[in-house]
């Protein structure tokens, strides 16, 4: 069966050199060779360094349920006695294997011979990466004397079937394996790329489709998902701002509930339903300067206003379990990062799930250097609170001489397969091991409404301009009867998936192409194909062409931009510009004087400067999945009118990255001053950039539709709250902000109305508005509605000096409209008693 980043290979610089060599480096299972071989320089110093580092007292865990435990279905008493009872029969080394996931190849099954050392291609063989112990590892082996308590990439009801049948029938206590595999963004049938899901700002459109991948991989076998990924980012270098919710808490946290709604619902046990994985914890998104794999250091402020909030959500939202990320967080890896795992996440949020190490992340302690050796990687990792070892091969390998030798506490172990064990209770797992109903095989027919559904809501309008008749240029006029298709983007099926594309069939995918050929067909029109140049490419040999299919049309679509491989994990750019010579072909085709659309196909913003001055109408497209070319048929011929909005900036210049719209204020702000000339004396001793100004050039939020929307009587229904109110009472809302919206086009369209809000006089400084609240609302010509946000402690709130949420009184202003730059406000306060007046 595809997949479509399956494959672990040994930890062979030969081999590394040659997959690299052999241009495969977008494939994402390749960083584990990196890893490995790189981690093997190091290794040859292990061996000192135990015996001084393995005496360091083990720091205790969390330990039994907590008392607000998140997720009710896993603190179940029913549960906890199953649980206690299998537990109790279990020896240290079938503990350990609950705690231990491998990574599948994928090869197809043939028998092993009893005893014999398998070879690296039979099936069930996965080397582990782990230099210490590069050895081959039997995986079938394992799962047959309950050595292994989950799989990474075993998917397939047949494949995934076989290894459960030697959990279930072979292994003494016959626990099952839990399957797990990176869906992100569809199994077979596949949607838009998150980010392109959060520019829909539709979390039930989310839930939906969510619910629709678990349906489909179920019936594969696989029951949790590495899913949704809700880094927070600022800066789209870091490729894998492509699998999250963008730059902003507020909707991140919304999509990260929608997510696990779907794949979870309020019962794990019922079909089609798996756990969630909720990564990287935390704050991943923050890598510094976009370098993938890179150092996040922060202030707790920061981390707990922007980047916990989508966590903590999910987390709200019943998350059966987390994944803890790669990256060093103020200097302390997060795989063995007691501060977020132990205090925050246990400790605050009550998570009574469990949580697995990225891949490799426990061995990646030794290269980020807080431990020497694999026995200290795996004290410090366990202890903190990871309890399963993706890939490592560091837990089995270790905890049984650190429990023997008491460094580890039995208790810490048991607690870690208590919460394991409490997930597979509670996803039905125990009655129901195996892969059930037809399965899905490609992608669904009854499924892709929905999906280019997804893909219409993803797509952002960026701009629309009035041509000579007066008319935009979108939606296309069927008196343009020749329209001249061009670029690398036009008709690559695979391309149109985007990072992560799970198992979807390239043949299933629709491409433009495709679809306007289709509808030329049908409607008499003609379609000139011509692809330019390659996504990237230095030859101009089919630059020729493109114009020749340009001078012929009466108008052209340019389909531009990234490949799939350019974001996603390992995908960070240093260059935010179109790849190869696309900008080049764009130039070339605009020059040739026709209308042009540009649809940008990125996993991230890019620098669209010289498209945004010299191309009358942009598309940004993202990677829109299964149905691609249909989803753009519709909304270029104006069957759908677009509706997304930005989730991240666009910036002007690659310099002003990190840029995103809720910045803290400065002592210098440069309002009011004109930006778009060189500083003179009087306009210089500001906070700007003397050669660019400082404002996005598509900013969060923003996002145009064939219709237009006014705002009007933006209020709030108090002028005043009381301070003790505010502070009492965390769980209704304090005040309600409503706007009007009229819809003052000639179509029915649908707005995201959002609500912005600023806290000014707070004892901390507070950014310049943030989003506290938006809205899909769909509205016929003419019509109106009034819109309402309610606004409680939750909106309110800021983090003190102490990490402590509260509010104090201040002032707030209250924005409600199309877009980051809404500009209608009304304003309330929270007071303190007269006596208290002004004490902060
Ligand atoms: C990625 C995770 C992914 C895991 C398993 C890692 O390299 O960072 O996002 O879930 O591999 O494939």
């Amino acid at each position: 069966m595809p997949w479509r980043n399956p494959v672990v290979t040994p930890c062979n610089a030969d081999t590394l050199m040659k997959k690299l060599s052999a241009g495969l480096w977008t494939n994402t299972r390749l960083r584990p060779l990196v890893a490995c071989c790189a981690l093997g320089l190091g290794v040859a110093g292990f061996a000192h360094a135990a015996a001084a580092q393995a005496t360091a007292p083990a720091a205790p865990q969390t330990t039994s349920q907590a008392k607000h435990p998140s997720n009710a279905q896993l603190a179940d008493p029913k549960i906890e006695a199953q649980v206690e009872g299998l537990l109790r029969q279990m020896t240290l080394e079938e503990k350990i294997g609950q705690l231990v996931q491998y990574n599948d190849t994928g090869d197809s099954p043939t028998e092993q011979t009893a005893g014999a050392q398998p070879a690296a291609d039979k099936a069930g063989v996965i080397i582990a990466v782990n230099p210490v112990t590069a050895n081959h590892l039997d995986a079938m082996q394992l799962a047959a004397t309950g050595r292994v308590g989950s799989m990474l990439n075993t998917i397939g009801a047949a494949r995934t079937n076989t290894y459960q049948h030697l959990a279930v029938e072979k292994s003494r206590l016959h626990i099952p394996l839990l399957f797990g595999a990176d869906v992100i963004h569809g199994f077979r049938t596949v949607y838009p790329i998150p980010l392109g899901l959060a520019a829909s700002f539709d979390p039930e459109l989310v839930t939906s489709l969510s619910r629709m991948s678990a349906e489909e991989a179920t019936t594969a076998g696989v029951r949790w998902f590495y899913s949704p990924m809700v880094d927070i980012s600022r800066d789209p270098r870091w490729g894998r701002t492509a699998e999250g919710a963008g730059e902003d808490p507020y909707l991140g946290a919304a999509m990260a509930r929608a997510y696990i709604r779907g794949y979870q619902g309020d019962d794990l046990s019922k079909p089609g339903r798996v756990a969630a994985s909720v990564k990287h914890y935390a704050a991943y998104g923050a890598a510094e300067a976009g370098r993938e794999y890179n150092t996040t250091d922060m202030s707790e402020i920061t981390l707990r206003q922007v980047y916990l909030p989508p966590y903590q959500a999910a987390v709200q939202a019943g998350a059966a379990t987390m994944m803890s990320a790669f990256n060093s967080l103020n200097g302390v890896p997060a795989s063995a990062n007691p501060f977020l795992l132990s205090k925050v996440l246990r400790g605050e949020w009550g998570f009574n799930g469990f949580v697995v190490s990225d891949y490799t992340a426990v061995m990646e302690l030794i290269n980020h250097g807080v431990a020497l050796d694999p026995a200290t990687a795996t004290r410090k990792a366990i202890t903190a609170g990871v309890e399963v070892d993706m890939m490592s091969h560091f837990y089995d390998t270790q905890l049984p001489k650190l429990i023997r030798s008491g460094q580890v506490p039995m208790a810490v172990v048991d607690e870690a397969v208590r919460r394991v064990l409490r997930v597979k209770f509670a996803t039905g797992l125990l009655e129901h091991p195996y892969a059930e109903g037809a399965e899905v095989t490609a992608a669904v027919a009854a499924h892709r409404p929905l999906v280019r559904q997804a893909a219409e809501e993803s797509f952002v309008l960026l701009k629309n301009d009035n041509l000579a008749d007066g008319a935009p240029l979108l939606p296309l006029s069927p008196a343009r009867k020749k329209v001249a298709l061009i670029g690398p983007l036009a008709d690559e099926a695979a391309e149109m998936v985007g990072a992560w594309g799970g198992a979807g069939r390239d043949p299933d995918i629709i491409t433009l192409r495709q679809a306007l050929e289709e509808r030329a067909r049908k409607t008499g029109g003609t379609l000139l194909y011509a692809k330019g140049t390659e996504i990237e490419d230095t030859s101009t040999a089919g630059f020729a062409e493109a114009v020749k299919a340009t001078s012929d049309a009466d108008v052209v679509i340019l389909a531009l931009g990234e490949s799939n491989g350019m974001s996603g994990e390992a995908g960070s750019r240093a260059h935010l510009d179109l790849p190869g010579n696309q900008e080049q072909l764009l130039e070339e085709v605009t020059a040739a004087g026709k209308p042009v659309v540009l649809l940008v196909f990125s996993g991230r913003p890019l620098v669209l400067d010289w498209a945004a001055k010299h191309v009358p109408a942009i598309l940004e497209a993202w990677f829109p999945g299964t149905e691609a070319g249909n989803a753009f048929a519709d909304v270029l011929y104006g069957d759908v009118s677009p509706s997304g909005k930005l989730p991240m900036s666009f910036p002007r210049a690659l310099g002003q990255e990190p840029l995103y719209y809720n910045q803290f204020p400065t002592g210098r702000p440069a309002t009011g001053i004109d930006l778009s000339k060189p500083p003179d004396g009087d306009s210089r001793f500001f906070s700007r950039y003397i050669d660019v100004p400082n404002s996005a050039l598509f900013p969060f939020g923003y996002g145009l539709s064939y219709s237009s929307f006014s705002y009007k009587d933006v209020k709030v229904s108090k002028a005043s709250i009381p301070l003790a109110q505010a502070l009492a009472n965390r769980a209704t809302p304090l005040v309600e902000a409503t706007a009007t919206v009229t819809n003052t086009g000639s179509r029915t369209a649908t707005e995201v109305v959002q609500c912005y809000v600023r806290n000014l006089g707070a004892s901390i400084e507070q950014p310049v508005r943030s989003l506290k609240g938006f809205q899909r609302v769909t509205l016929a010509p003419g019509e109106s509605k009034q819109v309402s946000f309610p606004l409680g402690f939750n909106e309110l709130s800021f983090y003190n000096v102490g990490s402590a949420p509260t509010v104090e009184a201040t002032h707030y202003t209250v924005w409600i409209g199309g877009s980051s730059l809404a500009d209608q406000e009304a304003r309330f306060e929270v007071a303190a008693s007269p006596a208290k007046a002004g004490a902060n």
